[in-house]
């Protein structure tokens, strides 16, 4: 397998997100989001550990673009973060926020980078979460509000967004899980987050398109590939109501289909906060799809568990092997995944906007070696040009990440990158991994 497999058009880039790598948490203007104040809280965060340095890249920005031009990168996707750029989630603008973004998207531009912006990767303001954040129906206005601005001061040079980023991850984990932030739990939370976002999504698009000339609009979707434990009945109707939670609740609704209400009971009571015009709004013709594919679950039925009647078998017990997230690794499931999404004859193009793997690294000689992870890309990018030679429509791969960054309740501790951090000196050294990558985009 090489580049060349893959077609002259096909996109290749990178992924990041602002809370993850920024840092520089109250620099210039900036004030406290979601995460800001979830990690804040003890106990909550490996070692409780914080996004307030992080990989430092409001000041190193030009350092890692730099680096990706090194590596041949052609295609940078990163998020605003919104308490940057309006420090109180509505209402005053902050210039110098707005200036960071201005000098990331012109530093890309100037190094041959094309830009891609997620306008939503978690990090909800927190003066809006005050008021309700996700559960709020006013988010739908804070949201329009925040679309216009970053549309308005950047899209007169970036041309490709995203919406949201895993809204299944956001509401999930930080709505009725708690274990993300804002740490809400239950689906008096979950619910309402559930529409909103849906809501937020096809709102978002809409916007975009009517506000930037020849824009590219799109919306990410985690997915995992999902295999019953058993050919039991049982186990197989769990695997399908857990499919319909994780790969189908949020684009369904996008597509015009509505809520997957038949495969998942639960989601009925979604109609509690739908208003009769929504099932029209939550609808949008994105230019393209981008799923988010790292491994696969396997599903058996549960009593224990309210409403979903299913729960995960840990990959631990599964005799198989592992990434640092004690996640399986599993390559089919990145080709699974693409042809369940090009079964929705409505997804007119798919991107994959993030893949990758943590694995333990270590620094010999100022090297990386991380094979594991070099064998991971290659075996997911196999799978991805084995999907396309099946004519499968899949026009794009975006590595997850260019750096070792905040990973969430992680912390520091799981490294994802091509480029290894030493949070110490903030110092680079490009892994083998990206190494690889970087060759392997020289052909
Ligand atoms: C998220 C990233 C995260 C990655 C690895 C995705 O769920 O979009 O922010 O770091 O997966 O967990």
């Amino acid at each position: 397998m090489n580049k060349k497999d893959f077609g002259e058009n096909f996109i290749w880039g990178v992924s990041t997100a602002a809370y993850q790598i920024e840092g520089a948490y109250l620099s210039d203007g900036k004030k406290t989001s979601i995460w800001d104040e979830f990690t804040s809280k003890p106990k909550k965060i490996y070692e409780n550990q914080n996004g307030q340095v992080a990989c430092d890249f409001y000041h190193r920005y030009k350092e890692d673009i730099l680096l990706m031009k090194e590596m041949n990168i052609t295609n940078y996707r990163f998020s605003i973060s919104w308490s940057r750029i309006i420090p109180n989630g509505t209402g005053a603008i902050n210039e110098a926020g707005i200036h960071f973004y201005n000098q990331v998207i012109d530093f890309c531009l100037e190094s041959g980078i094309t830009p891609w912006i997620t306008l939503y990767h978690w990090d909800l303001p927190q003066a809006l979460e005050d008021k309700g954040g996700w559960t709020s129906r006013t988010i739908l206005e804070w949201f329009s509000e925040y679309t216009k601005v970053c549309a308005q001061r950047f899209g007169d040079r970036v041309k490709n967004w995203m919406v949201l980023n895993e809204p299944m991850v956001f509401t999930g984990a930080g709505y009725f899980l708690g274990v993300h932030a804002p740490g809400r739990t239950g689906l008096k939370n979950f619910l309402p987050a559930v529409h909103y976002a849906t809501l937020c999504q096809a709102l978002g698009g809409k916007i975009l398109k009517s506000l930037i000339p020849n824009v590219n609009v799109g919306t990410t979707f985690s997915c995992s590939q999902i295999t019953a434990h058993s050919d039991s009945d049982k186990d197989i109707r769990a695997a399908k109501r857990a499919d319909t939670l994780i790969n189908r609740l949020f684009i369904e609704p996008a597509l015009g289909m509505g809520y997957p209400v038949e495969d998942l009971k639960v989601l009925k009571k979604l109609e509690k906060y739908q208003k009769p015009e929504d099932a029209e709004n939550m609808v949008f013709d994105f230019d393209f799809i981008g799923i988010q594919n790292y491994t696969r679950e396997v599903i058996r039925h549960s009593y224990g568990v309210p409403y979903l009647r299913a729960k995960i078998v840990p990959a631990e017990e599964r005799n198989v092997p592992l990434t640092e997230m004690k996640w399986e690794v599993h390559p089919p499931s990145i080709r699974a995944m693409i042809a369940q999404f090009n079964s929705y004859k409505k997804v007119k193009k798919l991107i994959i906007t993030e893949n990758g793997a943590a694995f333990k690294d270590t620094v010999i000689n100022g090297q990386v070696n991380d094979m594991e992870r070099t064998q991971y890309f290659i075996d997911n990018l196999n799978q991805v040009n084995a999907a396309k030679k099946a004519g499968l429509e899949v026009s794009g791969y975006f590595a997850w990440s260019l750096t070792d960054n905040f990973e969430w309740a992680e912390g520091y501790r799981t490294r994802f990158g091509l480029v290894h951090v030493n949070y110490e000196t903030q110092q680079r050294i490009l892994k083998k991994s990206g190494i690889w990558f970087r060759e392997f985009l020289k052909e």
